[in-house]
């Protein structure tokens, strides 16, 4: 059965201590955004965290844009990549050898990478882009992005992921710093984090956010912030694959075109097909170099 939080993400705070969090649940969002890629549910479930992981960290982070969370290995994954936009639209994509996808059943997140690297990278809509770069040392991807804010933020932050394949579900809590005439912050994060511990797979699965979060911290006051809707969303178009060719600039493109009567643009993330021709080039290069017959 659907979670009533299927594509919903909260934000919650704590109100006697300095600490807030995200949770999230994914559900048509994960199904939608790997509805056209011939992949097993174990590849679904790889790319499900991925999403989950990008959803939270993207509302933690004050910033517009888009957060890509890449891993990279040598392994029979060689890679996964998820975006969230701050408008909370999702895409991804997880990548083979050239043998196709091998049998990935029992494996673990690290043997599926391999020996690699995880990259956070966000493209601000106005300003530089920042990326990010830990090591692939934890057992699950949610270990990984721990160790990754360990070392680049100052604010304690911890995840929590899953997904089966069809939904996804997370939970990221912070540890904010504290506020005046409050002394307990340390102690309160770890309570908070032990509580948040023990939160399963199905839990985070099935459950309600509300329901989740009574039950994990039912001892503490929380306040939840209004839902906000996820959604797959890929911004490609028929605009940004002329742009592609533009960069490639008239003799490739040309070049490109005459290999075949057609060029012809797939989106990995989405499905779509692109194709432009002579009249596109002639549109996109005008140019009084054109031969006068
Ligand atoms: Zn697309």
């Amino acid at each position: 059965m659907k979670s009533s939080s299927a594509d919903q993400i909260h934000r919650f705070v704590f109100d006697d201590c300095d600490i807030r969090g995200e949770i999230v649940s994914l559900d048509t969002a994960l199904k939608d955004a790997t509805a056209h890629q011939n992949i097993s549910l174990e590849a679904r479930a790889l790319l499900g965290e991925f999403f989950a992981a990008v959803s939270l960290i993207v509302e933690i982070l004050k910033f517009s844009g888009t957060l890509t969370l890449q891993a990279r290995g040598a392994g029979p994954v060689p890679l996964v990549m998820a975006e969230a936009t701050d408008q909370r639209t999702l895409r991804g994509i997880v990548k083979f050898g050239e043998h196709g996808e091998p049998d990935l059943r029992n494996l673990t997140f690290p043997e599926m990478i391999g020996n690699g690297i995880l990259t956070l990278t966000l493209d601000p809509t106005q300003g530089q882009r920042y990326q990010g770069i830990v090591a692939l040392e934890g057992n699950t991807l949610a270990d990984c992005l721990t160790e990754y804010f360990a070392r680049s933020e100052q604010l304690p932050t911890r995840l929590w992921l899953c997904s089966d394949g069809d939904r996804a579900g997370g939970l990221l809590l912070q540890a904010l710093p504290p506020s005046e005439g409050r002394n307990n912050g340390q102690d309160a994060w770890e309570t908070v984090e032990h509580l948040a511990q023990t939160v399963t797979t199905q839990e985070l699965l099935e459950l309600d956010h509300s329901t989740l979060l009574v039950r994990l911290f039912h001892e503490f006051q929380l306040r939840l912030f209004p839902a906000q809707q996820l959604a797959f969303k890929c911004p490609c178009s028929r605009e940004r694959g002329l742009q592609a060719l533009s960069s490639l600039g008239r003799n490739d493109a040309q070049a490109l075109l005459s290999e075949r009567d057609i060029i012809q643009i797939n989106c990995e993330f989405c499905g779509a097909v692109y194709q432009y021709g002579q009249a596109d080039l002639d549109e996109l290069f005008p140019s009084d170099q054109n031969p006068l017959h």
